[in-house]
């Protein structure tokens, strides 16, 4: 227990899970520390999103006042046919604010030092009555209850539930805002104050006013808050997952899987596995300029072929491994 007897409960991630339970808990009677890796604020990460009943039933329970101006209201919503013309329209009152305002609100009404920035949440230990956490940095936090807020590739999920492993849904989404005087008047009449759909065989997208600048929500200072979500296989994610630079960003899901290999030794087999890139990536660069110079992307793309060709060969050949003896 803490000094001041109350129970104490670790919260990892401080976004809006994180902040949502803090909040929530504080109101019952815990004292709560939350620890995030990321060294920054996080209020430039989102864009619209609804203020959903059980949204304002969190701040209500937690105590906490939204703005009073802290959303753009849209009545009907309408669904558009191909020609843009719409088929179907229906009173569905409703306020759509944005990411950053629900975040900076839930996050200012935290005492100062309740959240720990920049402390990135490695493993816990539990026993029957209390768990501790470990962080990079090497503090180590002791609690009666640990949240894992921290996110789709959550590391507090992974090890409790290692088996459990996030799937891709199908679809993908594009996203963005628009300022509101940037959209042609056609456009704008039409999808002012309402909440708009389009949909196909394999697409959806929806569009509304969200608070501009600082939530500034006098006309013509808001933004549309648009989501173009688009069904796609896996392969052709993979091409899409490409960066501005050309790198696959497999990366991602390749580490998830090395984790998964033996949970006590994540941050050695990290640290091999990143040294495996590099060194792989310093020799891969170094070895396509010569080919380049010498038989230009031809050899390149034969050279890069090759190597993912042996791999399937040993993989072929021996089987997929699952003995990891890292100690
Ligand atoms: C623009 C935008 C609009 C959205 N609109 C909607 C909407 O309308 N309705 C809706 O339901 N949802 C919406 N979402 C989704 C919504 O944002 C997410 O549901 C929400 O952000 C999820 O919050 P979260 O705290 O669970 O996870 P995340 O926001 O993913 O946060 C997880 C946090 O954990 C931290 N973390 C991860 N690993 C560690 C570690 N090992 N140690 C410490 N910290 C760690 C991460 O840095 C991150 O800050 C929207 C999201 C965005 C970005």
């Amino acid at each position: 227990m803490t000094q001041d007897k109350k129970a104490h409960a670790i919260i990892i991630g401080g976004s809006l899970s994180g902040l949502f339970s803090a909040t929530a808990l504080r109101a019952i009677g815990y004292s709560v520390d939350v620890f995030e890796q990321s060294p920054n604020e996080l209020d430039s990460r989102g864009g619209g999103i609804v203020l959903q009943p059980d949204v304002l039933a969190a701040f209500k329970f937690a105590g906490v006042d939204l703005p009073a101006h802290s959303g753009v209201d849209s009545g009907d919503r309408i669904y558009l046919g191909q020609d843009d013309r719409i088929v179907e329209q229906f009173f569905m009152p409703q306020t759509q604010t944005s990411w950053s305002l629900i975040y900076n609100t839930m996050k200012q009404a935290l005492p100062a030092g309740v959240v720990h920035a920049g402390e990135r949440f490695t493993r816990f230990e539990q026993t029957n009555a209390r768990v501790t956490a470990h962080f990079e940095s090497g503090r180590v936090e002791e609690g009666d209850i640990l949240i894992g807020a921290d996110g789709p590739s959550s590391s507090v999920r992974a090890q409790l539930l290692p088996a459990v492993e996030p799937t891709y849904a199908g679809y993908i989404a594009w996203r963005g805002l628009v300022e509101e005087n940037d959209l042609p008047a056609g456009a704008s009449d039409l999808l002012r104050d309402r909440f708009t759909f389009q949909q196909g065989e394999s697409h959806l997208i929806l569009v509304y006013l969200v608070p501009g600048e600082e939530g500034a929500i006098e006309r013509g200072k808001r933004r549309w808050n648009w989501v173009w979500y688009r069904k796609m296989s896996t392969d052709a994610v993979s091409a899409l997952m490409l960066d501005r630079d050309g790198q696959q960003r497999a990366t991602v899901l390749g580490q998830r899987e090395i984790y998964a290999l033996h949970a006590a030794s994540r941050n050695r087999l990290n640290a091999l596995y990143m040294t495996s890139i590099f060194i792989g990536g310093a020799v891969g660069s170094a070895l396509a300029s010569v080919l380049y110079e010498h038989g230009g992307w031809l050899w390149v793309a034969i050279a890069g072929t090759t190597f993912p060709a042996l791999a399937l060969i040993h993989f072929l050949l021996t089987g997929r491994s699952t003995t990891v003896s890292i100690v």
